[in-house]
This record gives structure tokens, C-alpha cells and sequence, in this order.
């Protein structure tokens, strides 16, 4: 089978909730990367309108930030049959990028500054805590090494260089993880809780992270893993993507890293 012949769904979490600072350009970056390549992409939304079905019908999954109360709305959508479909495709390596509050949507619970806390789906085991108002957000830029073994090997593999990751987080909740692997560990600013130098999270093949920025133009490679992943675990067979220019989001890297004083054994360029 060949490219022109696949294709793929991408389920974009509650578009409408949760998709503040600019998270939908994940979406956006696997689309075009994807149909850049000659593949047939398709954008579901899953929102209080779907149902489980639609949940298991997505080959790759992205879930943006969101604000407390956002939050809360959609836990209470996110039950039952909904909760089960999207446990099942975690679990069963359906890739997906989760960033800042779905991430601690994924995990045991949230518990926001003020009010109740928010039961999470308990799929990842890690809890997060907003300390109160009075406490500090984590704002500003994050550059992390990707350190969560597998994914670190296969990212080392398509770039021939240790992967780096470049974005901005923008949290009051800290993360604290259990037995979860960390996605990364922290270069430049503070990631899960600003303490243990861990940032985010991986699990079978979902990414969880602080980074918006939105984190895939930026870190174009991490789309096209989630790409080839979606299309190996859909087709069942050996997939290599072509490569794209990335010239102008290396660059964007190259000026981050160099404003921000870090200097990498080896800046990534894109070539898959
Ligand atoms: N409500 C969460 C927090 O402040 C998530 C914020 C976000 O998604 N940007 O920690």
C-alpha cells in the first residue's frame, strides 16, 4: 500500500475548551505533515457531541491546555463509555500529543487553586496541585532533553542527534509524577513542579507535556513520530516518511536556544 492509499483521523480533543495558547497549530503541523507526504487526513473533533465510537475511530490524539474551569467541563463530559474508549486507546498504543491541562486531565487528579478537585481519568500516574493563587504560575520558555527511553531512541534514530525540545509553558498546577516515565528533563525552566527537573510525561505512545508554544511547529520531528506511529499501528507495517524542508523551524530553534543562552552538544535539523 502505498502513501496515496492512507490515510489517517486525528481526534482533537474538545477544540472549543481546550486550545489555549494556540495548541490547535498541533493539529494543524500533523495535518499538513501529514498531507504534505500524500496522505488522506481527516479532523475529528471529540467534544460533548461524540461518542465512544468516534473516541475509537482516531488513529493519533491531541489534546491542547486548557484554564481550571475548562477543565472542569470537560471531566464531566469525559465519563462512562467516553472515559473507557479513551483509557483503550492509550493503553493500546494509539499515539497522541497532550499538552499543560490535558495531561493533568489523563493523570489521578487535579486540584485546582481554589474549589474542588477535578478526578482525572487516572490513565497516567501522576497527580498535579495548584498551590494557590498567591503562588507564582510557571511561566516562560522550556527547552528540555527528551529522556523517556524508547521515545528518545526512536527521535535519536530519525535525527541522528540527541532530541531537544523547544516550547513555553504556562502553568499554575505542579506536577508530581508516580510511576510514569518523565518525557523529559529540564534544560531551561521549570517543567513539572519547577523541583525535579522532570518535564512531562510518556506513556505506550502518548506525549504528555507543559510545552505550548504550540510544541510541534516548533519540534516538527515529534509530528512526523506521531504520523509514522499512527500509520504503523493503523497498517500494521514498516512506514518511513519523506523528508520536508524544515529549514525555517530549525532556524526558529537555533535563535530560541541561542537567545536563551543554551547551547546543545548538537542542535536537531529535521530529516526523517
Ligand atoms: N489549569 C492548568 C494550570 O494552570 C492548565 C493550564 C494550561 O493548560 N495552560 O495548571
Amino acid at each position: 500500500m502505498n502513501s496515496l492509499q492512507m490515510s489517517i483521523t486525528i481526534g482533537w480533543l474538545y477544540p472549543k475548551l481546550m486550545s489555549t495558547y494556540g495548541d490547535r497549530g498541533n493539529v494543524i503541523t500533523i495535518q499538513r505533515r501529514a498531507q504534505w507526504r500524500g496522505y488522506e487526513v481527516t479532523v475529528l473533533p471529540l467534544d460533548q457531541n461524540s461518542t465512544a465510537d468516534d473516541i475509537k475511530s482516531v488513529d493519533v490524539i491531541v489534546g491542547g491546555g486548557a484554564q481550571d474551569r475548562q477543565q472542569e467541563i470537560v471531566m464531566r463530559d469525559l465519563q462512562g463509555t467516553k472515559a473507557e474508549a479513551m483509557r483503550n486507546k492509550i493503553e493500546n498504543g494509539t499515539p497522541g500529543v497532550f499538552t499543560c491541562g490535558s495531561p493533568q486531565l489523563l493523570g489521578n487528579y487535579y486540584e485546582p487553586g481554589f474549589g474542588q478537585r477535578i478526578e482525572g481519568l487516572g490513565i497516567l500516574d501522576l497527580v498535579s496541585i495548584h498551590p494557590g493563587e498567591n503562588t507564582q504560575r510557571c511561566i516562560g520558555n522550556l527547552v528540555i532533553e527528551v529522556t523517556a527511553s524508547r521515545l528518545a531512541e526512536e527521535l535519536t534514530a530519525m535525527l541522528g542527534t540527541k532530541p531537544y525540545l523547544v516550547g513555553f509553558e504556562n502553568h499554575g498546577g505542579r506536577t508530581k509524577l508516580g510511576t510514569v516515565e518523565p518525557l523529559g528533563k529540564v534544560v531551561y525552566g521549570l517543567g513539572n513542579n519547577g523541583e525535579d527537573g522532570t518535564e512531562g510525561a510518556f506513556y505506550r505512545n502518548a506525549i504528555a507535556t507543559y510545552s505550548h508554544g504550540p510544541l510541534l511547529p516548533k519540534n516538527p520531528f515529534v509530528a512526523d513520530w506521531l504520523i509514522q506511529t499512527a500509520l504503523r499501528c493503523k497498517y500494521q507495517q514498516e512506514i518511513t516518511l519523506t523528508s520536508l524542508d524544515d529549514t525555517l523551524a530549525t532556524q526558529g530553534r537555533e535563535a530560541m536556544l541561542k537567545k536563551l543562552k543554551v547551547s546543545l552538544p548538537n542542535v536537531v535539523s529535521t530529516k526523517v
